[in-house]
């Protein structure tokens, strides 16, 4: 596999890297033998994340003794000090290791946000410390975002940006890939498979792959995924007429009726998560049903608070009908709660 420097970083890493979201439903057992294949098959980039449950410990197990062959990276999403200080104590145990090569502000999207980090005993502090101490590397930032990714960008504090890209959300492509190459930020490239809105590997990849200076983090449940994908990094690339056509025609069949996750319209005024609740059908669809209902269920909960009041909707750049989805999806969880767990293991 290709190695790339990360920007200002100068880490080398893997052209793809692993995306740590999809082992948190596998055992400890399956995890560590899908991280071990994509390490042995030339994956040094393992990115996670303080909230991806148990995902830290699942990679510490697995790369225990190759701490020099692999570049780790995670999140946290406190904005204050002192809890950006703990959760990087934590994930420094639960990865076994005594830094971090890259350590991220996670979901920084709402101006509320950058105001908690960048105000007094914020993250930011704490994270300064940190790498003075020696327990980080180098300080990055994910997003969803555009407007506030760009600005993230410009502040010149972070030496990598983190944000969705796929073929469906090619919108970074635009202004922020450039932006952040320009001021020689590493760019990593969250959700290739569109959050599980795409299963076709090879279009995917297809397309990724026409930008070199951007780092996919691919998420892998199962070694046969692991293969598919590094596989088709050992052939040349070409995208071909029939390609830019399927492509074409998922972004037609989505439209611009998925959610891209900015949260621009939070916060609700009677406390619905709305951009979690949201996402409930690709959850459901990539968990199962009763999985799903059972992670979702604070998320889903929180959805009969709403009062249609149309706020949310309002402040939406994709006009999405906010309150008219989450009572759809409110409705599949209902029918997902009572999906006995063995009927859909079997
Ligand atoms: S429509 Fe519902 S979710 Fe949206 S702001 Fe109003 S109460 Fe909150
Ligand atoms: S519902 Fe609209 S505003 Fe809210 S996160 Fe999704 S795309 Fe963004």
């Amino acid at each position: 596999m290709r190695q790339v420097i990360l920007g200002k970083t100068g880490l080398a890493v893997s052209e793809v890297g692993f995306g740590a979201i999809p082992i948190i439903r596998l055992s400890f057992k399956e995890a560590i033998l899908v991280l071990r294949r994509a390490l042995t098959r030339g994956v040094t980039l393992f990115d996670t994340a303080h909230l991806y449950v148990d995902s830290e410990e699942k990679i510490g197990r697995a790369l225990k003794g190759e701490r020099h062959r692999v570049v780790l990276a995670s999140k946290t999403i406190k904005r204050d000090r002192q809890g950006a200080r703990e959760d990087l104590e934590l994930s420094l145990r639960r990865l076994g290791t005594d830094y971090l090569d890259l350590y991220q502000l996670h979901q920084v999207s709402q101006e509320a946000d950058w105001q908690a980090l960048t105000g007094p005993d914020g993250a930011l502090e704490a994270m300064a410390r940190a790498r003075e101490a020696g327990l980080i590397r180098h300080l990055g930032v994910t997003s969803h975002s555009l407007e506030m990714a760009l600005r993230l960008v410009e502040t010149d504090l972070f030496s990598t940006i983190q944000f969705p890209f796929n073929f469906v959300e090619e919108v970074a492509a635009e202004k922020l890939h450039p932006l952040a190459q320009a001021r020689g930020l590493g760019v990593l490239a969250m959700k290739p498979f569109g959050g599980g809105l795409v299963d076709n590997a090879r279009l995917v990849f297809a397309f990724l792959r026409q930008f070199p200076g951007v780092v996919p983090l691919a998420g892998w449940d199962s070694v046969a995924r692991v293969d598919e994908v590094l596989d088709l990094y050992e052939t040349d690339n070409a995208v071909t007429a029939a390609d830019l056509a399927a492509m074409q025609r998922y972004r037609e069949e989505l439209g611009d009726r998925f959610c891209r996750r900015c949260e621009y319209c939070q916060p609700c005024p009677q406390g619905v998560m709305i951009t979690p609740a949201m996402l409930y059908g690709v959850v459901a669809h990539r968990m199962g049903p009763a999985k799903a209902a059972a992670f979702s269920a604070k998320t889903m909960e929180s959805v009969r608070l709403c009062e249609s009041c149309w706020e949310c909707a309002a402040r939406c750049p994709y006009q999405l009908p906010i309150p008219e989805v989450l009572q759809k999806h409110l409705e599949m969880y209902d029918a997902h709660r009572q999906v006995p767990p063995e009927e859909e293991d079997g």
